[in-house]
């Protein structure tokens, strides 16, 4: 079955997701909260080349497709390789021979983010003149004694979060720091910049309207120690350079969506609307991870599986990921965490 075939057997199945259907869950929109294009939808998977792709890479590949497909719109590949030491080249030429492989196009160039990293890096500095940053000299060990030592360590969806250590650090030790050549990362002030902020709002095509809680994640690293750029900080420089105007990703990243929709709002860059869609797990009901070989698409291939039967394989999960959940039903939740 070919990618518009598929297409045509989602679409026939479910009602079409107007904008009446969006707004009438809304509150009144300001400005702000708008998703800021009306142009054609944008759609873009964004995997790094640091392993084998398995199937829970090829629905998030899927689900992208399908949903440019299904509104006439494009769907863009790009190659998140910012983390040097654990990409490989070898990588990105497997992954894009899968994709190919199962039937999805996508224009060339394809955009590599270790070569833009000079646009984190000035997203980066609008954040400094905004002090909304701050330099964290911080080892993974101080932080884990850090936590250890606290009564009530501040905890995040992801666990523990960072005690905020070097926020309090006076001007005269941080310049002092810098000017000795500290190693640091750069960490976000979560409080001050949602104070500068106010209220924030975010659209998910699966779970609607969200109020922006991005102090769940507390301060992150926005500029790591070893690279200029972080994932989140590349992720919403990446999707407003590309015009992405829908970005679809699995559920695990739900809790992130609130930091970028802070970070946009902060850089004023445009504003996306989001679908989170189901993960694939493996028998235990863990998630798919790179080191689950078997899940592969190049083992599964060398196994005899078709394009097809991968696209059956996952066609439920593509269905309900394209399809918004009954209102009467709690969110869905990832791998049943
Ligand atoms: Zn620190």
């Amino acid at each position: 079955m070919s990618a518009r075939q598929l297409s045509k057997r989602i679409q026939s199945r479910r009602p079409a997701l107007g904008r009446s259907r969006i707004r009438s869950h809304a509150a009144p929109v300001s400005a702000d909260d708008r998703p800021s294009s009306t142009a054609a939808v944008v759609t873009r998977f964004a995997p790094s080349p640091t392993g084998r792709l398995h199937l829970g890479h090829a629905l998030a590949a899927l689900v992208a497709w399908e949903t440019a497909q299904r509104a006439g719109g494009q769907f863009l590949l790009r190659l998140e390789d910012i983390d040097q030491t654990r990409c490989r080249p070898e990588y990105e030429t497997a992954l894009m021979d899968d994709l190919a492989w199962l039937g999805l196009q996508w224009p060339e160039p394809v955009r590599r983010q270790s070569l833009h990293l000079n646009a984190s890096m000035a997203a980066l500095e609008r954040l400094q003149k905004l002090d909304l940053v701050y330099p964290c000299f911080c080892t993974r060990t101080e932080i884990q004694r850090e936590v250890a030592a606290m009564v009530n360590a501040p905890h995040g969806p992801e666990g523990v979060l960072y005690p905020g250590t070097c926020r309090a650090l006076t001007a005269a030790t941080r310049t002092a720091r810098l000017a000795a050549g500290a190693d640091h990362a750069w960490r976000l002030d979560v409080t001050r910049a949602s104070a500068l902020a106010g209220p924030l709002r975010w659209y998910d095509h699966r779970k609607n309207w969200q109020s922006a809680t991005p102090d769940i994640l507390g301060d992150v690293v926005l500029a790591r120690k070893d690279i200029a750029t972080s994932y989140h900080l590349a992720v919403v420089v990446d999707d407003a350079a590309q015009g992405v105007t829908r970005v679809t990703r699995g559920e695990d990243l739900f809790a992130c969506t609130h930091l970028h929709r802070l970070l946009q709002h902060l850089l004023d860059l445009p504003v996306p609307t989001w679908a989170h869609h189901p993960l694939i797990c493996d028998s235990t009901g863990k998630r798919l991870a790179k080191r689950d070989a078997a899940a592969s698409l190049h083992s599964l291939r060398a196994m005899g599986a078709t394009p097809n039967s991968i696209r059956d394989r996952l066609h439920a999960a593509i269905t309900e990921s394209l399809d918004p959940p009954d209102e009467d039903l709690p969110p869905a939740s990832a791998c049943g965490q």
